[in-house]
């Protein structure tokens, strides 16, 4: 009898790295198959494995009051070898986690290369082999067309986007309903609606006149010069569409039509933001057709002069990028296997998270799931409670899915507590740090339950 083949593992960046690491830890072979340096994308400059292409920060390490910090501190527990080249190589940076970018991928090629379990070949994949019977995707935004197109023509042509058209996601508990309210247009209820799915922000003529006047006056984020421009019908810029015309607007995502504000009934506003929920949780909230390259810091403010919003909180910022992913909730299954061909199992941002340290936390859940299936034993999913089970949940599954047009209703999402089942009877102030003490406890008990390897 053969000895069962490697794990696959196809791009060897923040996931593909983390995903090779994870499944030789569990006593599994893994081939890594990376395209650079024979071939490089728009945004990569070397051959190392796991090149940070822009920003050398890992963000907040605060594993007590953020989930990107609490998100750093359960990879740390898990073994990761993204958070070990991270700690090691370290720079002064107040409360954020920043590395230096050459000693951190240079750290990850040299543990990965020095693995006896890892095979590292430097190669372009066009399409996964047949005979590959348990494989990877961790190609990131920059997949290569070829792949892509594979990609495309396995999933469908909608199903894998190359664009990101984001817009603001916010707290439902930071918004205002002494002024916003809930209601659908007419009523409707729709297939899956009760009549009272969206939150509506009012504005009268003056305040409208002066959100357009901030929006075309507010700082914008330029394209990279390989993106072009993505505009396509349905996905404007807010900023754009306000360029096109005063009343543009009105006439679009902010039409005032089909609604009633209970709070003033006599009076009709002039525009009306709409927010749609996002997760099945019902703490998140998208703001509709507001996908914008405001500069972040702009869409705050300017987003925050909406009626009811004044302290909105916001789980994602907007934003219109160069991006591959799939449309994850319905493609993929618990795992991340692509349910038309269960041999493809997908990491990283092509996923739809987004950031480094997503990419390699959805990377090491992909390796430990694809080892597990390689040793005959069943997956051990994370619990909801945690920073990985929550990520896990918005890409396979806690995304609500909408019809409406527009562009695509799954879209990236950093980690955030949105993402989290909520925690009933503690005070606003307390919150968030009790969602990581809860995450920890939940997922020290997840790791303590695990099948111990080690001792075999
Ligand atoms: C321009 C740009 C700037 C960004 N800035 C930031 C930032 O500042 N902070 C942040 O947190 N995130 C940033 N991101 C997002 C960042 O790319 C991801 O968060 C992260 O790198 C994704 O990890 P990944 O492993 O999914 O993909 P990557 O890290 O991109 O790894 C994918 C790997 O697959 C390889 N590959 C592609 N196709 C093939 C193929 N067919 N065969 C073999 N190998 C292949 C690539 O060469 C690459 O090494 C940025 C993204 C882009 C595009």
């Amino acid at each position: 009898m053969h000895a069962p083949g490697p794990v696959h593992v196809i791009g060897g960046g923040l996931a593909g790295s983390e995903a090779a690491w994870q499944i030789a830890r569990q006593g599994v072979p893994a081939m890594l198959h990376e395209m650079r340096p024979l071939r490089s994308t728009d945004a990569h400059k070397t051959g190392s494995l796991a090149e940070l292409v822009c920003s050398n920060s890992f963000r907040s390490d605060d594993a007590e009051g953020s989930a990107i910090g609490l998100l750093h501190a359960e990879m740390r527990r898990l073994g990761s070898l993204v958070m070990q080249a991270a700690d090691a190589h370290k720079l002064p940076a107040g409360g954020a986690l920043a590395v230096d970018r050459d000693g951190f991928s240079t750290a990850i090629t040299a543990a990965l290369e020095g693995d006896p379990l890892i095979d590292i070949r430097r190669e372009e994949i066009l399409a996964p082999p047949a005979d590959w019977d348990n494989v990877i995707i961790a190609t990131g935004p920059l997949t290569s067309p070829a792949l892509a197109e594979t990609i495309r023509t396995l999933t469908g042509e909608d199903a894998l986007a190359f664009f990101d058209a984001i817009a603001p996601i916010v707290h439902r508990d930071t918004i205002d309903f002494g002024i916003a309210w809930f209601q659908s247009r007419y009523d409707k209820a729709g297939p899956a609606g009760s009549g009272a799915d969206y939150i509506n922000c009012p504005l009268t003529r003056p305040q409208y006149e002066a959100f357009v006047d901030a929006l075309l006056a507010g700082g914008k984020i330029a394209f990279r010069d390989f993106e072009a421009t993505p505009y396509f019908d349905g996905c404007l810029p807010i900023e754009v569409m306000a360029e096109r015309g005063r009343e543009t607007l009105r006439h679009g995502p902010m039409k005032p039509f089909g609604l009633t504000n209970p709070h003033q009934p006599q009076q009709k506003p002039y525009a009306v933001v709409q927010l749609r929920q996002d997760n099945k949780l019902g703490t998140l909230f998208n703001m509709v057709g507001f996908q914008t390259k405001l500069k972040h810091g702009e869409q705050v403010r300017i987003f925050r002069s909406i009626p009811g919003l004044a302290n909105a909180e916001f789980a994602r910022l907007g934003g219109l990028h160069r991006n591959t992913f799939l449309n994850s909730p319905k493609l993929l299954d618990a795992t991340l296997r692509l349910k038309a061909m269960p041999r493809l199992r997908f990491a990283g941002q092509i996923t739809g998270c987004e950031g480094y340290v997503e990419s390699a936390a959805i990377g090491l859940l992909a390796g430990r799931f694809a080892a597990a299936e390689r040793r005959a034993e069943p997956p051990h999913l994370p619990p909801t409670t945690t920073a990985h089970g929550a990520l896990l949940g918005h890409i396979t599954g806690g995304h609500v899915e909408t019809i409406d047009a527009g562009p695509r209703s799954f879209q990236p999402m950093n980690v955030n507590f949105g993402l989290f089942p909520p925690l009933a009877g503690v005070a606003r102030g307390a919150r968030k740090q009790a969602l990581c003490v809860r995450a920890l406890a939940d997922l020290d008990a997840w790791i303590g339950a695990a099948v111990p390897h080690a001792a075999e």
